[in-house]
């Protein structure tokens, strides 16, 4: 016999259902961005539009999938994005494709993919966007977040570059008057002082293998840089006595990081040198930097110089480039902190109120007419009676109800209200927009 259709419908329900909860969430550390959020959004874009704008950079957008082999070779097989966090995808061809953990690698790509180095260098991009990580989801952490970044590319790797990028995040984030900002600053130097260095810091942890995590028994070899960035609280003792890369810089690196340090002190940007700040990715050398506001214990954004990145994705010859990029959740979570508001809107100033079908629809028109003349109007078209038009236009503080019955349109005509003082006159539907205007002046 077979089962009737209210029988196996019930049958299919998740326990969810049964129980009337919601079937579908949005997936573990990604967030909408409700309406309410928005203002934020447009304050940071706007300001990043502008200053990217004053310093010269270009928009550049880049697919939000690569081939994972341009990460996987650009971040480094041993870091915690590549180990941990990159979303693979699954498609119907044989392409290893991964949804973007960063912006750099991609902008890299799209270089030397345009032969973008043909334009007048350095080339000067931003980019604003998602991007991805597996991570734990906790405080200022998720898995879809969105940076606003800033990338030099080309020319020389003059360190006036580094005190560029340096100054374009950190005047975006002035720009947004987030107050008591701070920038830390290393130089992880060059491949040869840079291995010089990987050796003695080995050479350090080995003697210490034993009071080290498990992560760090595994960075020792795979990757020891990566030790200066554990969290753990026995690693960060150890850490705290570790030989550091400024003492081991080759000549050369030692004056490309005064250079950079230089230009920071003739703008008066407040920076401190932090001696084991190494970031997360392996395409940096020299210069790594970070971004922080006081009382927020997480690093707002940061950045550095990355010349081998290019090589790494199968150029020929290195490209001095540095970036910068900013985290906007967080960024977003320090203005609600200081009490940043977000960009408001123009507030509309003028409500159309109607009553029955005619009215409905020449209303409908009568806002075409006044979005001509770039005037917006605010409607309820749910509602009938004028009462409760009217309360909307009141609540919402407005200034100008026009009111549109069966009569009027018939006749041709339309009642201007000042919800001031109540007065109301006629107006000849064709010389509306014209009285709005003059007394919206
Ligand atoms: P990175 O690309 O790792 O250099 O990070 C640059 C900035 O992006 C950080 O300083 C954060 O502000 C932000 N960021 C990185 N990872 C996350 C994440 N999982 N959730 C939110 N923001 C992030």
């Amino acid at each position: 016999m077979s089962e009737s259709p209210k029988r196996l419908k019930k049958k299919n329900l998740s326990n969810k259902e049964k129980k009337g909860k919601l079937l579908f969430q949005s997936p573990k550390g990604m967030r909408d961005i409700l309406p309410d959020e928005r203002p934020y959004w447009d304050k940071i874009e706007k300001a990043g539009r502008e200053t990217a704008d004053f310093y010269n950079f270009l928009r550049i957008d880049t697919p939000l999938v690569e081939f994972s082999e341009i990460f996987e070779r650009a971040v480094g097989g041993a870091t915690d994005i590549i180990e941990k966090q990159m979303y693979y995808i699954k498609s119907r061809g044989k392409d290893r494709l991964a949804l973007r953990p960063e912006g750099t690698a991609g902008i890299v790509r799209a270089y030397l993919e345009h032969g973008l180095s043909k334009t007048a260098q350095p080339l000067k991009l931003y980019y604003f966007g998602p991007m991805f990580r597996y991570e734990s989801p906790q405080f200022g952490r998720y898995r879809q977040f969105y940076q606003f970044g800033f990338e030099i590319l080309g020319d020389k790797d003059d360190p006036i570059y580094d005190a560029q990028i340096v100054l374009a995040g950190f005047r975006l984030l002035e720009e947004l008057k987030i107050k008591n900002l701070n920038i830390e600053i290393n130089s992880l130097g060059c491949k040869n002082c840079r291995s010089n260095y990987r050796k003695k810091l080995q050479d350090y942890y080995k003697k210490n293998q034993n009071k080290i995590c498990r992560d760090c028994k595994r960075r020792l070899s795979l990757n020891p840089l990566r030790l200066l960035d554990c969290k753990n609280e026995d690693c960060q003792q150890i850490k705290s006595k570790a030989p550091v890369m400024l003492d081991h810089l080759c000549s050369s690196c030692k004056n490309h990081f005064r250079g950079v340090l230089e230009y920071l002190d003739e703008l008066g940007l407040p920076y401190s040198l932090n001696p084991y700040l190494v970031r997360g990715l392996d395409y940096y050398n020299r210069t790594v930097f970070e971004f922080s506001a006081e009382n927020y214990g997480i690093s707002l954004g940061g950045g550095g110089r990355y010349d081998d990145l290019a090589v790494m994705l199968g150029a020929k010859h290195s490209l001095p480039a540095c970036g910068s990029s900013l985290g906007i959740e967080r960024v977003i979570e320090v203005m609600k902190n200081q009490g940043i508001a977000g960009l408001t809107k123009g507030r509309v100033k003028v409500f159309l109120a109607q009553i029955g079908q005619p009215a409905k629809k020449r209303a409908f028109r009568l806002i075409e007419e006044f979005g001509k003349a770039g005037i917006k109007i605010m409607e309820s078209f749910g509602k009938e009676s004028l009462k409760s038009q009217l309360k909307i236009a009141d609540k919402e503080n407005i200034g100008i109800a026009l009111i549109l019955g069966q009569k009027e349109v018939f006749e041709e005509n339309i009642i201007l209200r000042d919800m001031k003082s109540g007065a109301q006159e006629t107006v000849p539907l064709n010389k509306i927009v014209e009285a709005v205007k003059r007394r919206l002046k």
